[in-house]
């Protein structure tokens, strides 16, 4: 049986290693030695300013969003085109969320789409890295200074990835990773956000840690978002390895583009000159002689386990449907049922690549 993914763990005793230091200090969260260590390790590998770690990825996004300040009822312009959690850090910020289409060769926003959808109301845009597919940063960047508008990337799928020799975590105003256990670099739960302006450090550490500035002084409704020592420990071992992660993935993903690219039915996107990709995910777009759910029964009944990933639309989720945008996204639409991602993990056996091949050339 093939799962979409399969969580890479460091070896048993290098973690036990690292955590030897824990039973020995007994400090387990609240910004310890391992948390600093990670922090610092985690600034000099992305190249960034400031590292703010969060407990997930999805209470980083909502900080992020929460950190900048924006007056409640603001309108973000972000991708219906994502996994859910980027619309709720939005919706729970009391902000509303606008949906713009996305382009139909990479599946991120569609920048000539984002103008339209600006009013007086807009105050940010919260694109993503989906699949590890880096925005069009440049002309997202040029609009947002010409409408004196915030960037926020959702990064969740692009850790590691650099786009002519600079780090993705360098775009925008800020950047969120997720360290989920699922996606390529885990401390098991766990995420970051990255930015380069000072003036975000105190609200995102008042966000994280109950508003809690000193033993008696409390700046406001914070709420408690930190990492603990255990997952700063699996970052501190994962991180060391990260580089040996992604080349397994990437000799998978090799194995799926050499047998099905260009084939009838068969559209693998996100090709782009000098991006140094993560190989997160291998998101593949059948049409033609393919039927998408057909296909996805047929590897389920033979144990291949593939994902409908991003379906359905978060702007079809109950509480977004009808918001501006929502009905307006025809190629995030298309995408979004014709699209299956491709089990890909780093132990993935390259022969079993092969058979999952087999099975949809046969399938067609
Ligand atoms: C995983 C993910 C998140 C949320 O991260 P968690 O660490 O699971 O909370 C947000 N956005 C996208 C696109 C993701 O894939």
């Amino acid at each position: 049986m093939i799962q979409v993914t399969r969580s890479s763990m460091p070896d048993f005793n290098e973690f036990c290693d690292e955590i030897k230091d824990i039973w020995d200090s007994r400090w387990l969260t609240n910004m310890g030695a391992k948390h600093e260590q990670f922090c610092g390790e985690l600034r000099s590998y992305l190249g960034v300013p400031h590292v703010t770690l969060f407990s997930n990825g999805h209470l980083a996004l909502e900080g992020a969003v929460a950190s900048m300040g924006f007056p409640e009822g603001a309108e973000i312009i972000t991708t219906p085109f994502t996994f859910v959690s980027t619309t709720h850090a939005i919706w729970r910020n009391r902000l509303t969320p606008v949906f713009c289409d996305i382009r139909k060769s990479d599946y991120t926003m569609d920048p000539d789409g984002i103008e339209a959808l600006i009013t007086e109301k807009t105050c940010a845009i919260l694109p993503v890295h989906v699949y590890g597919n880096l925005c069009n940063t440049e002309r997202i960047g040029a609009i947002a200074r010409k409408h004196g508008l915030k960037v926020i990337y959702d990064a969740a799928h692009a850790f590691g990835e650099t786009l002519d020799g600079k780090n993705v975590a360098c775009f925008g105003d800020a950047s969120m990773f997720s360290f989920h256990a699922t996606k390529v670099f885990h401390t098991i739960e766990g995420g970051a956000v990255c930015y380069a302006d000072d003036a975000l450090v105190q609200p995102l550490d008042d966000v994280k840690n109950f508003g809690i500035r000193g033993p008696e002084e409390i700046c406001g409704p914070g709420g408690n978002a930190k990492m603990n020592e255990f997952q700063a420990a699996m970052g501190i071992c994962n991180l060391r390895h990260v580089h040996e992660e992604i080349a397994k993935r990437k000799a998978i993903a090799g194995v799926y583009s050499e047998r099905l690219a260009g084939r009838e039915g068969i559209l693998i996107g996100g090709d782009r000159p000098g991006l140094v990709r993560n190989y997160g995910y291998f998101p593949v777009v059948f049409d033609g002689p393919y039927d998408r759910d057909d296909l996805h029964s047929y590897l389920a009944e033979n144990d291949v386990f593939t994902r409908k990933y991003f379906y359905p639309l978060t702007s079809s989720v109950g509480c977004y449907r009808g918001l501006k945008g929502a009905s307006e996204t025809p190629a995030a639409e298309y995408v979004s049922s014709h699209v299956l991602t491709l089990p890909l993990y780093a132990d993935l056996a390259a022969e079993d690549a092969e058979r999952i091949c087999d099975l949809i050339i046969r399938r067609r």
